[in-house]
């Protein structure tokens, strides 16, 4: 008998993958392509929407090719960098303009005269978020405005807006579905979180026609099945949700109160708050998580602009280290931080902070300072910014974690996970399958697809490879952290 696979289809900011799971819920094959990123302006971030497509396609027939054939594949699940704007012809279905990426700034203006109308309140209270570029809706407003194919097919009721997921939606389905799942559209800055449908309100507040949205889904059902020229045959696209709210999956935090932490580049630390939608008096933001069978949960999330990204920065500009695992055996050489912390702001604060014009900085250096210090600050720095960010969670949903689940590339370094149990005083659990992201979104299309009978079952094959628990005295750590806050209050 041929084996069951599941395919998750994980579109990133940097690269398009296609990862085949067993129904087990193991990583068994990854196809992956690196996207070209495009800059044309200072603050400006574009893709190719038509190269996203490509890729995508490619690496999925490469997964679908090593599972034998489309009939060994029960379901497709799709996860996508969120927030990105993609605005296409619904005829042809080829995009009219590249791709506007969440990272893109060229709004700022414009949102800053929103704030400035005093409109932040109503914008929260409806959409969890704030008023700022990175959400879809005042991008979608600026390429009505300045690119005349997309002015012209909105004329001719010809436009299609969505989200990657969506425009791979159509794309997979040749053109038969408009849709996409509601935790992408709870990122777009237009969807009321709270009615859980387009809001008219903020439609007009942004100018954007409503025939260019997509349907909302749950994220488990038949959002549409593949067009059968693109594989060889039909295969049903069960399960869809944007890369953070996946990992909340992939990481079973079905529980209220249960917290995922991602350390990428950046770091995204996502709390399920039940079926309460918690307005955030910290500046988090609220979003759904998930919504099966019409039931939704709501999230907490807070984002750090710049996590593992520092060590990159240590690598390719200080270059005191050649690759980043080497990061663990520098911070381990020396004792403490000697008083020197680093607060890796290259971008800007985020959340609980929210300061766009903060920059970097490393201080209490001394004459004895060596690239060790600065290495070890770097990666002490993950948890302060986490604890920040967990301090902000607490105040708003009155929840204390007793436990942090933790993924992404920087948690291969336990020199991390460890400080992070010794300075939230939690313990930490690193799981067993790494990509999360497309753990969960392979974990949506299976329960579409009846491979798993409902949330529960998948909490049940949930597993750690590690745990961390609370090591240093907590004097120490009390200590640590003042030092932490009195660095940051310098800056703020
Ligand atoms: P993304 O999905 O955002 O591209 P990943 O989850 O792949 O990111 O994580 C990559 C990041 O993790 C990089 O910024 C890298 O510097 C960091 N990283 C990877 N391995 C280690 C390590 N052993 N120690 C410290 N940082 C690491």
């Amino acid at each position: 008998m041929s084996e069951t696979f599941i395919l998750a289809i994980d579109q990133g900011t940097t690269s398009s993958r296609s990862i085949l799971f067993s129904k087990e819920g193991k990583p068994v094959h990854t196809a992956q392509k690196e996207l070209t990123q495009h800059y044309p302006h200072s603050g400006w971030v574009e893709q190719d929407a038509g190269e996203i497509w490509t890729d995508t396609l490619a690496t999925a027939r490469q997964a679908i090719a090593k599972a034998g054939s489309v009939e060994n594949i029960a379901a497709i699940g799709i996860t996508n960098q969120r927030e990105t704007v993609v605005l296409w012809d619904k005829e042809t279905l080829e995009p009219l303009c590249r791709a506007i990426v969440w990272q893109d700034r060229r709004t700022s203006e414009f949102c800053r005269g929103l704030k400035e109308r005093g409109l932040e309140d109503m914008v929260s209270s409806k959409t969890g978020l704030l008023i700022d570029p990175y959400f879809s809706c005042s991008k979608i407003r600026w390429a009505l405005e300045n690119v005349d194919a997309v002015a012209k097919a909105a004329q001719e009721k010809r436009l299609a807006f969505g989200t990657i997921d969506s425009f791979l939606l159509m794309k997979l389905t040749g053109g038969a579905v408009h849709a996409t799942d509601i935790t992408n559209a709870s990122r777009t800055g237009l969807f009321n979180i709270r009615s859980q449908k387009w809001d008219h309100d903020l439609l007009e507040l942004y100018d954007i026609p409503e025939d260019i949205l997509p349907e909302v889904k749950d994220n488990v059902g038949l959002f549409g099945q593949t067009d059968p020229d693109l594989f060889g045959g039909k295969i049903d696209i069960g399960g869809m949700a944007g890369d953070q709210q996946a990992a909340l999956i992939g990481q079973c935090c079905f529980e209220k109160g249960m917290i995922k932490s991602t350390y990428g580049t950046g770091c995204f630390a996502l709390m399920n708050t039940g079926s309460e939608c918690i307005q955030s008096k910290n500046r988090l933001l609220s979003s759904i998580g998930y919504r099966i069978n019409g039931d939704v949960t709501y999230i907490l999330e807070g984002s750090i602009f710049v996590a593992g990204a520092v060590i990159q920065w240590l690598r390719d500009e200080l270059q005191i280290i050649a690759e980043a695992p080497e990061s663990e055996q520098l911070a381990r050489s020396i004792q403490s931080n000697d008083g020197v912390y680093f607060i890796p702001a290259f971008t800007g604060l985020g959340a609980p902070h929210w300061q766009p014009d903060a920059r970097a900085s490393i201080m209490g250096l001394s004459r004895g300072t060596g690239k060790a210090h600065i290495t070890r600050a770097a990666l002490e720095a993950q948890a302060y910014q986490t604890q920040d960010l967990l301090g902000a969670m607490e105040k708003d949903s009155g929840i204390h974690p007793e436990r942090l689940r933790v993924d992404g590339g920087l948690v291969a370094n336990s020199f991390v996970c460890q400080f992070l149990a010794d300075i939230l005083r939690l313990e930490i659990d690193v799981p067993d399958v790494p990509e999360t992201t497309a753990l969960g979104a392979a974990y949506l299309a299976g329960l579409h697809a009846g491979i798993y009978d409902d949330l529960d079952s998948l909490a049940e094959i949930w597993s750690a490879e590690s745990h961390y628990s609370p090591d240093m005295p907590l004097q120490r750590s009390v200590e640590l952290t003042h030092g932490w806050r009195a660095c940051l209050d310098k800056m703020l």
